[in-house]
């Protein structure tokens, strides 16, 4: 069974309980020689290049999560596009890779929007959801919520699920060992979202109701 976990990295808006987490976070997967997704912000690229240069040579897939984290159908045409490149570029420039074509709305906003939508295409991306949410930025959930509804989110949704985390709550950290150790005892095939390109990704998007969700 395969399974993509995907970090989305990014500035929080709310308070982060102790700074490093990202790094800590990158370190374990790199310890256990896991591959994972992560979905870069352009902004938070432009303040931690090197976190992001890091990322991207532990050979993590890389996607785009806008330059502002806005909701993207507010955005005008202009705005969307300019959004996207902006994001696109910090990237690269970062990076030395292109994310296309992954993208990632935040919070999902706009994955069924036609207007989003076309704007992503005009730049070559295409937007990529999840099947499993385990509401990750919550400040109450603990490292065994997390466990436990995650490994059971995949066991529900079955071959190929697209997992959505975030690289910033220390919760994530704390639980990924236990995640990593589930998946293992289900004998799970860890991939990227690359690796499941012949999907309707984007179906897999679930935009959470509006005004909701502000960690995502
Ligand atoms: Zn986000």
């Amino acid at each position: 069974m395969r399974v993509a976990l995907t970090f989305d990295a990014e500035h929080p808006d709310r308070p982060v309980g102790r700074p490093g987490v990202e790094d800590e976070l990158l370190s374990l997967l790199n310890d256990r020689g896991v591959a994972a997704t992560f979905f870069l912000q352009g902004r938070w690229v432009e303040s931690r290049p090197d976190l992001a240069a890091r990322i991207a040579s532990a050979g993590h897939a890389i996607g785009n999560h806008s330059h502002f984290h806005a909701r993207m159908p507010l955005l005008t045409d202009e705005g969307l596009r300019a959004d996207i490149v902006q994001a696109d570029r910090a990237i690269r420039a970062a990076t030395g890779v292109s994310p296309k074509p992954w993208f990632r709305c935040p919070w999902g906003h706009g994955a069924r929007d036609p207007r989003v939508v076309m704007a992503l295409r005009r730049q070559q991306y295409r937007h990529v959801g999840w099947d499993v949410v385990a509401e990750d930025w919550e400040p109450g959930r603990t490292a065994d919520d997390l466990i436990r509804d995650v490994l059971a989110g995949i066991r529900a949704f079955g071959d190929g699920a697209v997992v959505l985390l975030h690289a910033w709550p220390a919760s994530t950290l704390e639980a990924l060992p236990g995640i990593l150790d589930g998946l293992e005892e289900a004998a799970s095939t860890l991939v990227t979202v690359a690796d499941l390109a012949a999907r309707d990704l984007s179906a897999a998007a679930d935009p959470p109701t509006a005004g909701e969700n502000p960690g995502r």
